[in-house]
């Protein structure tokens, strides 16, 4: 595990202040909830210059949903090379592989997908691991 106070605090200068306090510097990131998480994806993306408009729409939103699939997919795609090429160290962030930095662009594309919808993330993911846990085993005669 790597020292991320520095890297935060890049993020924090990057984005302006967030006014929420488990991003204090020093602070850990380990328990910021899944939406912050999400609303700071966006941020980032918008102070890089990928997001500049707002989209509130919901045909501008339904209109961009399949490019941000795509996106997603590229990710997925990154993760997989990176497996071909025997999962070298990340140069872009030092103490991780490359295939826990393409997981965490996976991861980071569906963030911002989800907070330009107002979807609510966190609660899904958890109504739905515990749906899954209720589940019978081989739940739906598949395979696997
Ligand atoms: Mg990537």
């Amino acid at each position: 595990m790597s020292d991320e106070s520095g890297d935060k605090d890049e993020a924090i200068k990057a984005i302006g202040t967030t006014g929420y306090e488990p991003l204090a510097p020093g602070n850990d990131w380990v328990n910021v909830p899944v939406n912050f998480l999400s609303y700071l994806a966006y941020r980032i993306a918008k102070s890089k210059g990928f997001r500049p408009d707002e989209v509130d729409s919901p045909e501008r939103l339904r209109e961009l949903l399949p490019r941000e699939i795509a996106l997603q997919h590229s990710e997925l795609s990154e993760v997989l090379e990176a497996d071909r090429r025997g999962n070298p160290l990340s140069i872009k962030i030092p103490g991780f592989s490359c295939i826990e930095e393409e997981y965490a662009d996976v991861v980071i594309r569906v963030l911002e997908t989800c907070f330009i919808r107002k979807f609510d993330l966190s609660g899904a993911i958890k109504a739905k691991m515990l749906y899954n846990a209720s589940r019978p085993m081989k739940h739906g005669g598949k395979a696997y």
